[in-house]
């Protein structure tokens, strides 16, 4: 059961350089001797050199070479900031975060002061500012407003090689501010050896290696397919704490939820050698993901005490954006998280594949930044060599380009299939998109956007949930839905400690609106709100504050949008129906239709879909006959995330390209006009008996 033996094999990195091990450097040296110490100040001055005589120039090295600290500070110190802020744009927003801040310590600055960072949501930078870090789709939001990016007198484009959707479209957008703007450099970096692709993509520019220095590293292949790869790391972690010499580990996981489980396990297992005297050293157990809050992620960066190991458990966040240094032993699952867009659904799905080669060669590779290291492969030789694909497939060929589509189509690039990519997505995919903003009435019939495409632009929302809030408008319960909207903006605000289960669900289960998922986040909220925004009344509901926190500065944020817009702020009051309507509106290509107790079929393409055992619909002690979800989440099944149930002649109403009303139905429509036929009738009658009244009484 989860038992891995592991196979010897040859040495993996062969270029050990300046062989000086440097396990407690960074304890014993100051911020400013450890800058000196990167493989990047070795080169500094030709590299400013380069920068000084080009306008494009990609500069490749190693990770942990000091590409994303470094060069900002040094066109810094070069003097490029005196008329314009240097930019630098990150795929990741906990790399983001992290690199900002690490890098206003350097400077001595408060963070959002001279160095700062933007990622959606969340802007900590000031006027001072002069280093900004900011995610790859910040930027490229930025070029709404700003086409020649007037403010940036260099943008660093770092991490080009993982070859994120948003970066694929700025190769696009840049390499034309760079042809309009001679005032204006760009460097492009990568961690791999791609680097040709993308000088040749701007025109033969030069490419600036930054020298190595790595140390050997050993791979070690499991002999069988493992069954459970996270049993099977958390048992290799715990085997290395035991009999090997000090050094950090760092775990590979896909996701949250086996991260959670392997560190809960990992916690598990030393508590009970604690308890049973035996002698071990202390291990630091450190989960780090995308959606883990700031000050937990920075934790990973603290020197553990003397003699305790760290155990770092990580998403591919660890494999590039952020370097930890003291990492001996890297334990790789072969497993990440890809979203994957499939044309013929219609839709995106986060899927667990194996990972490529060049990323499981990159996880091997943190073995060895500190001194020669170890990496458990826990998956055969054969899976590596031949079942691995040699480089991962760029987010612009596999995902929904919606978003995309919006933007280009807003900066007035009509055709897109005649956009500069650097690797062009496939024509369906473009196609299919472009028919999905139809659908949501962003875009008329010959493609161009409508009124509500272009509202829709305006928020850094998917086109769904944008659609979503000014259906708010129309039917006046913005309020509403703007909390709903900002709710689904964060991860689940819902607290379920494992030791806890039946407590936190009691608690979950009060809050739910047995119609919707939806309206139960909107209740959680009001109630939030309510109780005067209280961290206590969140612990004793067992609700994330952070989340609570977060949800509410993405509402704010997303409510001066709608004031720039001189949209007003309408409320449906206690009447919630109107709100699953704009629900509805917005996600009406995610209908489903019940088919059994739980079970439900896509409405457009019969795909099957559960409800998920955790849905407050199910408190409504029937299943209704339609749903429309937020999301398809595959786990071991593919459940709903977040459904609604809604009136059959919503869709009719609010989809009419994918469904027609029926029979029953029409008459169901017809009952319900006249029911509100005779409403009207029936108050202008009342009407005009009390005028009629009070004419009585004057007279
Ligand atoms: P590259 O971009 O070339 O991969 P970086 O500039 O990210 O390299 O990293 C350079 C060094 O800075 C690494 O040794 C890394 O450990 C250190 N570093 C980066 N971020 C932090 C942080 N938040 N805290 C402590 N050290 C950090
Ligand atoms: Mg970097």
């Amino acid at each position: 059961e989860g038992e891995v033996d592991f196979k010897e094999e040859a040495k993996f990195s062969q270029h050990l350089k300046k062989g000086e091990a440097v396990s407690d450097f960074a304890k014993s040296k100051t911020l400013a001797q450890q800058r000196q110490y990167l493989p990047i100040f070795s080169v500094r001055e030709e590299l400013l050199q380069v920068v000084r005589e080009n306008q494009v120039v990609v500069v490749v090295g190693e990770t942990g070479s000091g590409k994303t600290t470094q060069l900002t500070q040094y066109l810094h110190e070069d003097g490029y900031t005196t008329n314009g802020v240097v930019g630098c744009t990150q795929p990741r927003r906990v790399a983001a975060m992290s690199v900002a801040k690490r890098v206003s310590e350097e400077m001595e600055t408060e963070l959002g002061d001279k160095v700062g960072y933007a990622i959606r949501f969340e802007d900590v930078t000031g006027p001072n500012t002069v280093i900004k870090y900011m995610t790859d789709g910040v930027l490229l939001r930025e070029t709404l407003k700003d086409a020649d990016l007037e403010k940036y007198r260099i943008v660093v484009m770092d991490e080009a090689h993982e070859r994120s959707l948003s970066t694929d479209v700025l190769f696009g957008i840049l390499k034309k501010v760079v042809a309009r703007r001679r005032d204006f450099k760009l460097i492009v970096t990568s961690a791999t050896l791609n680097a040709e692709k993308f000088s040749n993509f701007f025109g033969s520019v030069p490419i600036f290696h930054i020298p190595g220095r790595t140390f050997p590293v050993k791979v070690l292949y499991s002999k069988t397919p493992c069954e459970d790869y996270v049993e099977a790391a958390v048992k290799q972690a715990m085997t290395i704490h035991i009999t090997s010499d000090p050094g950090d580990i760092l775990i590979f996981m896909t996701g949250q939820d086996e991260i959670e489980a392997t560190c809960y396990a990992l916690a598990e297992r030393m508590e009970s050698l604690e308890s049973s005297n035996k002698q071990v050293p202390k291990l630091l157990i450190l989960p780090i993901y995308s959606q883990l809050p700031a000050d937990l992620q920075a934790k990973i960066f603290q020197k553990a005490e003397d003699g305790a190991r760290k155990c770092i458990v990580a998403t591919n966040i660890a494999e590039t954006s952020l370097t930890v240094d003291g990492i001996f032993y890297v334990i790789d699952t072969g497993y990440g998280k890809i979203k994957v867009y499939n044309p013929r659904m219609g839709m995106d799905a986060l899927q667990v594949f194996p990972v490529s080669r060049a990323a499981s060669d990159q996880r091997a590779g943190r073995a060895g930044r500190t001194g020669p290291g170890t990496c458990y492969r826990l998956y055969t030789e054969s899976a590596y060599l031949n079942e691995m694909l040699p480089s991962p497939v760029p987010e612009i060929q596999r995902t929904n380009l919606g978003n995309v589509v919006l933007l280009l189509k807003s900066l007035k690039i009509d055709n897109l299939l005649d956009f500069d990519f650097m690797d062009p997505p496939p024509q369906e995919n473009i196609l299919n998109s472009m028919y999905q903003l139809w659908v949501l009435g962003a875009l008329n019939n010959v493609g161009n956007l409508t009124d509500l495409g272009w509202k829709m632009v305006e928020f850094p929302l998917d086109p769904p949930l944008a659609k979503m809030l000014l259906m708010g408008e129309q039917l006046g319960c913005i309020n509403e839905v703007l909390t709903v909207v900002s709710m689904l903006s964060v991860p689940s605000v819902f607290f379920r400690p494992k030791d806890r289960v039946e407590e936190s669900d009691a608690a979950r289960e009060k809050f739910f609106v047995p119609e919707s998922d939806h309206l139960t986040l909107l209740n959680v909220y009001q109630q939030w709100k309510a109780n005067q925004y209280r961290g206590d009344w969140c612990n004793d509901h067992f609700l994330h504050v952070k989340g609570l926190r977060k949800a509410r500065e993405v509402r704010s944020q997303l409510l001066d949008i709608l004031k720039t817009l001189k949209i007003p702020l309408t409320s449906c009051g206690p009447d919630w129906d109107v709100v699953r309507k704009a629900i509805c509106s917005a996600y009406f290509h995610n209908a489903a239709r019940l088919k059994g107790v739980g079970e439900y079929v896509n409405c457009r393409n019969g795909m099957p879909c559960h409800l998920h055992p955790s849905s407050a619909l199910y408190g409504l002690g029937y299943t209704p006959d339609y749903v429309v979800y937020h999301e398809l989440i595959l786990t071991t099944k593919e459940y709903m995330q977040c459904a609604t149930s809604v009136e059959p002649h919503w869709l009719a109403e609010l989809g009419p390209m994918f469904f027609s009303v029926k029979e029953s139905d029409i008459s169901m429509l017809e009952h319900k006009k006249k029911q509100k036929q005779e409403k009207t009738a029936m108050e202008e009658e009342m009407e005009n008996l009390r005028k009629l009244q009070e004419d009585e009484e004057r007279e």
